[in-house]
């Protein structure tokens, strides 16, 4: 970190952030004692396991399932995966501080391969936003504009932007501005000719649509024609380095805030369905781009909400993607609902007309969840089927569908509903439909992707093999003593022997080969590092230092272990840190007094009687023993 850039820039804005603002903007965090709590982000969390510490000027977040932990930057980094550089900008640009020493040529290799793509794609916006507002050709543009009902506001909150009707334009004028051709055909804002040489944009005459990052950078456009002859209506980015279709919702940057407030999400299927809700007030949408709604896109909005309401403007789109519902309301552990706007109009449309939004709701209100949507079809089957061997033939093919979507795995509270109705639907008594579910099936097609992996590394990964030699009580000791020392640091002045006059502070006293367990001597060697300069630091500073995330998340373990045990005000910090020294002392103690009875056997068992004093002998010279050696067996 330090390499990329001057420490007090990094320093300043960890201090000026707020990390419990920062972070609920992504997830949704409840106050709990003085901490704040909610489902880590950073794995498949079901309970709250994410904690945001904020005490005494220390700041920091962990999660005590998968042990994510770290500061501001470790957050921004792992949660829109970004590298180090954008972290601090972003976080720059946020806290309003301007970096002092921005480093211009930084290694290049450390500068992710999308950054090009995203500043072609930035710069694109920009051309496409000028060309809609300033360009006298743009005015086919603005009337489409103005006959959708979009008010500017809503325009310039979307960037939305019109390409002009050429077959190069955008190109000449961002390689004007440093863009390589290469990074414009990946951004696939151009197309190489397919006769000679030479490229054509992309998009001509169209409305553009900028879709956006979580951050609310643009990554790639749609395009709506203006040419109402021109095929496809709608046109999007192909997919690039930057821009993944099945992991991204159009809007999101926007909506983000009201999901989490209103613990709920629209999907609908296009942009202008989105931007017609936002301007309506529903500001809680966002759109797929093209694909169904995938698990990746689930995985998102579980982390902001806990129902997905898809919304479909006719009912022949929703018995489609009913199935696809289906199989995600099983997999996932958030709740899917299916609304069908009445007379099949679009939401544009819907929320143009007069009691468009009470329509909406009301709409909104009667939405059944995805496997109540599926029965529900099953009934409409049922009708039209000849017969009692019909009607049975059609309720098998319902519950194998069911049993391969997984319909075993759920909750009873989930399945019990489903299961009597479809007795009521067939008059037979439900153990009948129960009995009649085919078994052993589900778990086999389970969409969910695995649970996330921490990152393995071979350093740690020795370390953790390495703690099995220490004892427990040692090792406890040596925990209570660090943790100790990083929840207040200024205990390092604390002198620690009895004898007031040889008093020697802890920081001299005690050194990182004190620990045996070689994590806690990793972090005490960090920790050293500032004791050795008498300096102080915060535990996000520390956390700041160490690079391997085990690490980071044991040294918020500590403070927060500490914290917890002074709170509970048994012992202040002073009294702890001896009491703990002292423990460590006498395991000290007893592991020497244990090693040299193994030796005093050993020799008795060589040399005869007599040996012990030899070894008390040698013992007392190299300073170990002051006393005889059974007095050292207290414990
Ligand atoms: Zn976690």
């Amino acid at each position: 970190m330090s390499a990329l850039a001057d420490r007090t820039d990094v320093d300043r804005i960890r201090e000026s952030v707020d990390l419990v603002a920062l972070i609920a903007e992504h997830v949704p965090l409840r106050p709990r004692g003085r901490e704040h709590v909610g489902l880590c982000p950073f794995h498949d969390d079901h309970t709250p396991s994410f904690a945001v510490v904020t005490h005494k000027g220390n700041a920091f977040y962990k999660c005590h399932a998968c042990g994510a932990a770290g500061d501001a930057f470790n957050f921004v980094m792992d949660y829109h995966k970004m590298a180090f550089p954008d972290a601090l900008k972003l976080l720059a640009e946020r806290t309003g501080i301007t970096l002092q020493h921005r480093r211009s040529t930084g290694p290049k290799s450390d500068r992710p391969a999308g950054d090009e793509l995203r500043r072609a794609n930035t710069l694109a916006a920009e051309f496409y936003r000028d060309f809609l507002v300033n360009d006298s050709r743009g005015s086919d543009a603005r009337a489409l504009i103005q006959r959708r009902g979009m008010d500017d506001e809503t325009v310039e909150q979307f960037m939305v932007g019109a390409a002009p009707a050429e077959w190069e334009s955008i190109a000449g004028h961002l390689t004007r501005r440093d863009v390589s051709v290469r990074a414009l055909l990946a951004a696939g804002l151009i197309k190489p000719r397919s006769s000679g040489n030479g490229h054509y944009d992309t998009f001509r005459n169209r409305l553009i649509f900028p879709i956006c990052d979580e951050l609310g950078r643009p990554i790639a456009f749609g395009g709506r024609r203006l040419d109402e002859t021109e095929e496809p209506k709608y046109l999007n980015s192909p997919e690039s380095p930057v821009f993944n279709k099945s992991a991204t919702l159009y809007g999101l940057h926007l909506a983000k805030r009201s999901i989490i407030d209103a613990r709920q999400v629209i999907v609908t299927e296009g942009y202008t369905d989105v931007i017609a809700c936002h301007q309506a007030g529903l500001s809680n949408v966002v759109a797929t781009l093209g694909t169904a709604l995938t698990t990746q896109h689930v995985q998102i909005l579980k982390r902001l909400c806990e129902e997905v309401v898809l919304l479909f403007d006719g009912d022949e789109a929703g018995r489609r993607a009913a199935d696809r519902a289906v199989a995600l309301f099983f997999a996932e552990t958030i709740d899917v609902r299916i609304c069908i706007l009445p007379d099949g109009d679009d939401p544009a449309d819907l929320l143009a007309s007069d009691d468009g939004l009470d329509r909406f709701r009301a709409a909104m209100d009667v939405a059944t969840d995805a496997l109540a949507y599926k029965v529900a079809r099953f009934q409409e089957e049922l009708r039209s089927a000849r017969g009692p061997a019909g009607r049975h033939r059609g309720l098998q093919r319902l519950l194998a569908e069911l049993a391969d979507l997984g319909f075993d795995r759920l909750p009873g509270v989930r399945k019990r509903p489903v299961i009597a109705q479809l007795a009521d639907l067939m008059h037979v008594r439900i153990e009948d439909i129960e009995q009649a579910i085919p078994r052993g099936r589900s778990g086999a097609r389970h969409p969910g992707p695995a649970p996330q992996e921490v990152e393995e590394n071979t350093t740690a990964a020795d370390l953790f093999a390495e703690q099995a030699d220490v004892p427990p009580a040692r090792r406890l000791a040596e925990r209570d003593l660090l943790a100790v020392l990083i929840f207040q640091p200024s205990l390092r002045h604390q002198s620690l022997g009895g004898d007031p006059v040889a008093a020697v502070p802890v920081a001299s006293m005690l050194g990182p080969q004190v620990f045996l367990d070689p994590l806690l001597r990793c972090l005490a060697e960090t920790v050293w590092e500032w004791f050795s300069r008498d300096e102080s630091f915060t535990v996000q500073e520390l956390m700041a230092r160490l690079d391997e995330p085990r690490l980071r998340s044991l040294a918020g373990d500590l403070y927060i272990e500490a914290e917890q045990r002074i709170e509970a005000g048994e012992q202040s910090p002073a009294e702890f840190l001896r009491d703990r020294f002292e423990a460590l002392e006498r395991l000290a103690d007893r592991e020497l007094y244990r090693r040299d009875l193994d030796a005093y056997r050993r020799r008795r068992e060589t040399s005869g009687e007599g040996a012990i004093e030899k070894l008390l002998e040698q013992r007392r010279k190299q300073g170990y023993i002051p006393d005889a050696l059974p007095t050292r067996a207290r414990t």
